[in-house]
């Protein structure tokens, strides 16, 4: 069996193809606008236009599939919430990841739902859930679901399942296994909402047949429960023991790695998601790409990492923030960027910042060990900065590990990846 995988992350949308040896035999991309924000804290989205592009994606995916059947699952970004009629329709635009309105709901959290809870965050699910509750109502609302579920269940023509992962941030406990009692007291008779959710890597049953047919894909093709953006980026990369770190170098600096136990440090932003029976644990920094960009091009990122010896210490001593405010590896919201004294030398500056986003890197991973995890011995890096050698190098002096870039990064082929342990075409992790 083939194994589609399709990830809705932040800019676009992305569709994996792996035939059945788990090769990838094509790839598409599509970019997505914008969210629409009536403000800086609202971001909203029409689901129709995911659901057009995710349409297109899977039609060509056919034409390469010739009629074979195929493992499908879909991850998406984490906290974008749907709000479904009886038949699975939405009553209105999906409240993105990224949408932080629900400030107000912070104090109602804080009453009601464990300090350890993934729910305290103005962008969590359960927060949007709340606000959307006492500012608008949910008349008319008979379902909730995360983007990931939501178009998993268009195919399926179910809206009945969750998975655990995108579940996480809407206060499910994924330790013991349900959702709490907290949530569903706070929710009344509004917790009829909630799903049933079941492990990212769950076999759903079949697609829908007239969307099979639709779509010109094999009825037989298996539905798999997916999960969140950033869990299957590291699924991407292939990692499957608990000493090796997944570090995604992106806009912003995100570290994981697996556990045999969770780790729950809520005040450093830290939560635990089970996955294929193992725990993955991570924390984001604001540290990153990001920073660089403030300050360069991509161009010049290239020009001038040209002209420097990774293997000397610039000497430099810079903390690399876009803006005052961290929360991992320290949680300090009034920490502020240190970026000086700058050097006439742009390549020795930019030597400089390389070094300071490795030095939050490494105490990432040391603070992951004090809180339990394994200790990390050799790391692999995912996104953009990932693609530069003589950062890549840097890091490795500074982590004092090996330092690969992974073959592969794309998310959807992680998806692709769930679907195929799912059904049971590769075996989970190792290690
Ligand atoms: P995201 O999806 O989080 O925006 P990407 O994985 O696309 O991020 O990575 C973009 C980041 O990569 C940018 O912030 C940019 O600063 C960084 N980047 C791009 N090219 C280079 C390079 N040659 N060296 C280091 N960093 C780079």
């Amino acid at each position: 069996m083939h194994a589609i995988g399709i990830d809705l992350g932040t800019s676009g949308i992305r569709l994996a193809l792996l035939d059945p040896e788990g090769a990838r035999i094509h790839g598409a991309h599509r970019a997505l606008p914008a969210s629409v924000g009536g403000d800086e804290q609202r971001a909203e989205q029409n689901p129709a236009l995911w659901w057009a592009i995710v349409r297109e994606l899977l039609r060509e995916a056919a034409a390469h599939l010739h009629g074979e059947p195929a493992a499908i699952a879909v991850d998406g970004t984490s906290a974008t919430l749907l709000r479904l009629d009886a038949d699975g329709r939405p009553t209105h635009p999906a409240l993105m990841y990224n949408d932080a309105r629900a400030t107000d709901m912070l104090s109602v959290l804080a009453g009601v739902a464990p300090a350890d809870s993934a729910v305290h965050s103005p962008s969590s699910s359960a927060a949007k859930l709340l606000w959307l509750r006492r500012h608008e109502g949910l008349s008319g609302v008979r379902r909730v679901l995360h983007q990931a579920d939501w178009v998993t269940g268009r195919l399926r023509g179910r809206f009945d399942r969750m998975d655990e992962n995108n579940a996480l941030k809407l206060g499910y406990d994924a330790l013991w296994g349900g959702w709490p009692n907290w949530l569903q007291e706070t929710l009344g008779s509004d917790a009829s909402l909630l799903p049933e959710v079941v492990p990212a890597g769950t076999v759903l049953g079949p697609l829908d047949p007239e969307m099979a047919e639709s779509l010109h894909l094999n009825p037989a093709c298996r539905m798999v429960a997916g999960t969140t953006d950033s869990i299957a980026g590291f699924l991407a990369s292939g990692v499957g023991d608990d000493t090796t770190g997944v570090t995604s170098l992106g806009s912003t600096l995100v570290i994981k790695q697996l556990a045999p136990e969770p780790i729950y440090a809520p005040e450093l932003g830290i939560y635990s998601h089970r996955l294929l029976g193992r725990w993955l644990v991570g924390g984001a920094s604001n540290s990153g790409g990001a920073v660089l960009r403030q300050q360069f091009d991509d161009a010049a990122l290239e020009r001038l990492s040209a002209a420097i010896d990774p293997e000397t210490d610039s000497g430099l001593d810079y903390l690399p923030l876009p803006r005052r405010g961290e929360r991992f590896p320290v949680n300090d919201p009034e920490l502020q960027p240190r970026l000086t004294p700058r050097p006439e030398d742009d390549a020795r500056f930019l030597q400089g910042l390389f070094e300071g986003v490795a030095r939050v890197e490494h105490d990432g991973y040391e603070r992951l060990f004090e809180l339990g995890a394994p200790r990390v011995e050799r790391v692999v890096s995912l996104g953009g900065g990932a693609q530069n050698p003589v950062w890549t190098r840097i890091r490795s002096r500074i982590l004092g590990l090996p330092v690969t870039t992974a073959e592969d990064d794309d998310a959807a082929s992680g998806a692709a990846r769930l679907a195929r342990i799912g059904v049971g075409l590769e075996t989970g992790f190792t290690g």
